[in-house]
C-alpha cells in the first residue's frame, strides 16, 4: 500500500497540525478518510482533484474535527466537479448514524451512493472498518486496509491500546496509524503507552498538541506526511 498522505495530522485542538484527515490517490478514483475542517480548500489547493472521477469517503466517527468538511467536499464534488461521490460504511447501524448526520446539516442525500466497506476497492486495496472505543455517545472505527503485500491498520480516534498491542505483533500488518495523546486519557492513547510496545510499525497521527509533535520528532518515531 502506498503511504497516505494526510492534510492535517493534529487533534481536535491542534490548530497548528490541522483536523486529521487522510487520502489515496489511484489513477481517476480517490479515497478520502475523514473530513476535517478545510479538506476541500486542501485538496483543490494540491490539485488532489484532478482527473478523479470517483470520490469515496470513509468517516472514522462523527466528532467534529473528522466531519466540519464532510458536507462541502460533497457538495463540491457533486456540484462543481459533477464526480461521483460514495461514502462508506459498515454496517445498517453506521449507515443510518451518518444519514442522521447528513439530514441535520442539510446534505441531500441524493448526492451520496452509500457503499458497503466489503464492495469498495482501489486497485488491489480493500478496506473493513472496525469498531472501536472512544467516545460512547458515538459510533468509532479503526480501518483495516489490505493488499497483496498485507494489512495496514488506521486507528481512527481510540482508547483502545491492547488492539494496537494485538496488531503490532501481528506479523501481518505491516503498519499502524496511531492516533496518540500527550497524557493519559479515557478517549485517546497516551504517547508513553505507544513508546512501551516498541514497534517500528507506528506512523503518528491526531497529535493532540505541537509539544508532543516536538517529543516525537526529538525521539525520532514516525509522523504521517503533511501535504
Ligand atoms: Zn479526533
Ligand atoms: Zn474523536
Amino acid at each position: 500500500m502506498e503511504k497516505l498522505k494526510f492534510l492535517g495530522i493534529g487533534g481536535a485542538l491542534n490548530i497548528d497540525l490541522g483536523g486529521n484527515s487522510a487520502f489515496l490517490k489511484k489513477k481517476d478514483k480517490l479515497l478520502v478518510i475523514d473530513a476535517c475542517e478545510g479538506a476541500t480548500e486542501k485538496l483543490l489547493k494540491n490539485n488532489i482533484f484532478d482527473g478523479i472521477k470517483e470520490a469515496y469517503i470513509v468517516i472514522t466517527h462523527t466528532h467534529y474535527d473528522h466531519v466540519a468538511g464532510l458536507g462541502t467536499l460533497i457538495w463540491y464534488l457533486n456540484y462543481k466537479l459533477k464526480v461521483k461521490t460514495y461514502v462508506i460504511y459498515n454496517s445498517k447501524r453506521y449507515l443510518n448514524h451518518l444519514k442522521r448526520l447528513f439530514k441535520t446539516t442539510g446534505v441531500d442525500l441524493k448526492l451520496i451512493n452509500f457503499i458497503k466497506d466489503i464492495d469498495f476497492s482501489l486497485g488491489d486495496l480493500t478496506l473493513k472498518l472496525k469498531l472501536t472505543a472512544h467516545e460512547p455517545t458515538l459510533i468509532c472505527n479503526g480501518i483495516m486496509f489490505s493488499d497483496k503485500e498485507g494489512k495496514y491498520y488506521y486507528t481512527g480516534d481510540t482508547n483502545d491500546i491492547e488492539y494496537i498491542r494485538k496488531m503490532a505483533k501481528d506479523d501481518s500488518v505491516k503498519i499502524i496509524y496511531s492516533e496518540v495523546f500527550s497524557k493519559d486519557s479515557d478517549s485517546h492513547i497516551s504517547y508513553s503507552d505507544l513508546l512501551k510496545i516498541k514497534s517500528d510499525k507506528f506512523i503518528l497521527m491526531h497529535i493532540n498538541s505541537m509539544e508532543l509533535y516536538e517529543q516525537i520528532k526529538k525521539d525520532g518515531l514516525n509522523i504521517a506526511d503533511l501535504i
